[in-house]
């Protein structure tokens, strides 16, 4: 099987190919600027010593700052970091922000260490990279694993080694640290207004309360599984690393969420039906869940989740992808056939580093913006996004995927040329 990275490869080369970009830019375009690739030692409670691979990877920053997260995963690795890296730039471009793209990681399951131990692998990753990052260089953010308490933690390190305070160096921050009213649900917002306009601009039959089903129920998938929920659709099923649930009547969404935000967990014997919480939510494994007959399914997790050994299985109408490189081009190449609809991570998810543009801007002023300013805004900018989005797509006669990556690529080739 390809790796996530030669995945990613393989989309640009073909997005250059039918978006006609010279040689030169596209050399460019397949190649990281520059990768650090070093290791955190970490001295545990107990006194022993752990040792971290960690990446940062800068892929382009021909329309700004590298932007991107940092994943704190026990299966990170540099080929996912790299292929993560590249997809920011297409991202950013694609949403018409003055960033280039960029990602890190560092390999640990951040829920094995205490408070102490993460605070202190969070301040060694700022250490090491400190001359290569900056509110001008590059701009990192929250990812799988991390949250907004690690961003405090960073922007502190950095502005310690700065002399400076310094919160425009990274975005994701809490709103009690600098960070932005609006960025924590960003995401999950700019992927709702992409599927609402989607479903807006086809004419497909898609029942007046659309069912959906949700692979990941992190800061992404549980923010758009609220937003949907209020706005009209059915979420069906959801899931975490430890499985699925279902509920055929619909999930009540809001008591799940509490639940999480309250003891850290989806406590199993505690999801119940929206219409009656003397019914309980079923589980399910998470195999079971991306094939269910559902008009929508959100892969919310992880990349390489839908490949050619399940594609087979699915049945939903429309694949929104909030993850990054969820679905493989083999397995695209079998939905396309089938007539399911493929709305791509870099279209899809990009609410995220919109909102992360907004936090930057008001870091660098100084300034504060409501929480409802700051989704207008990001509203504003996914609908035109997926509009032009659409246009190419109509131009090129393509897929949704290539023709976003059409898009991206040809606003980076008009700078390199
Ligand atoms: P998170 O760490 O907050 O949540 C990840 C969720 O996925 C958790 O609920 C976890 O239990 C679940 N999960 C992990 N492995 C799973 C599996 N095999 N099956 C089912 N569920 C599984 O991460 P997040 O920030 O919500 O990110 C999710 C995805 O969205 C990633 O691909 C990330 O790169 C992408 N993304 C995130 C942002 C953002 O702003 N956080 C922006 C753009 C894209």
């Amino acid at each position: 099987m390809s790796t996530f990275f030669e995945n990613t490869q393989k989309i640009i080369q073909e997005a250059a190919e039918q978006g006609h970009i010279a040689e030169r830019a596209r050399a460019k375009m397949l190649i990281p600027d520059r990768v650090l690739e070093f290791q955190i030692d970490l001295t545990r409670d107990d006194g022993s010593i752990m040792h971290l691979p960690a990446w940062r990877v800068q892929h382009n920053n021909v329309l700004g700052p590298y932007k991107g997260g940092i994943r704190f995963h026990q299966d990170s690795n540099l080929d996912e970091v790299k292929a993560l890296a590249s997809l920011m730039t297409w991202k950013t471009s694609l949403c018409g922000l003055p960033f280039g793209g960029g990602k890190g990681a560092i390999r640990v399951d951040p829920r094995s260490l205490s408070k102490r131990e993460l605070e202190e692998v969070s301040r060694s990753y700022v250490r090491a990279i400190y001359e290569y990052i900056g509110p001008q260089k590059d701009v990192p953010a929250p990812d799988v694993g991390s949250n907004a308490e690690i961003m405090d933690w960073m922007t502190d390190e950095y502005s310690r080694l700065a002399g400076t305070a310094e919160p425009a160096a990274f975005t994701g921050k809490s709103v009690q640290k600098g960070g932005s009213q609006g960025r924590e649900v960003a995401t999950g917002f700019g992927g709702y207004v992409v599927l609402r306009e989607f479903l807006a601009s086809t004419h497909r039959e898609v029942n007046t309360s659309p069912t959906v089903a949700i692979q990941g129920f992190g800061n992404v998938g549980a923010n758009i599984a609220r937003l949907l929920a209020e706005n009209g659709f059915r979420v069906i099923a959801i899931s975490d690393s430890k499985g699925a649930l279902f509920e055929e009547q619909g999930i009540d969404v809001p008591s799940v969420i509490d639940m999480k935000e309250r003891t850290g967990i989806i406590e199993r014997n505690k999801c119940y039906s929206l219409n009656s919480h003397e019914k309980m939510c079923l589980p399910l494994t998470n195999d079971q869940l991306l094939a269910l007959d559902v008009d929508i399914l959100i892969p919310a997790a992880l990349e390489n989740q839908i490949t050619e050994n399940n594609a087979g299985a699915v049945r939903a109408r429309v694949v929104l992808e909030m993850a990054n490189g969820p679905v493989t081009p083999g397995a695209e190449a079998m939905l396309t056939a089938w007539g399911i609809q493929v709305i791509p991570d870099i279209l899809a998810n990009g609410g995220g580093v919109a909102g992360s543009y907004f936090e930057w801007v008001q870091s660098q002023d100084q300034s504060y913006w409501p929480e409802q300013q700051v989704l207008e805004k990001i509203e504003k900018q996914m609908i035109e996004t997926f509009r032009h989005v659409a246009g190419t797509r109509e131009h090129y006669q393509t897929s949704w995927r290539l023709a976003a990556f059409i898009y991206a690529l040809q606003r980076i080739a008009q700078k390199i040329s």
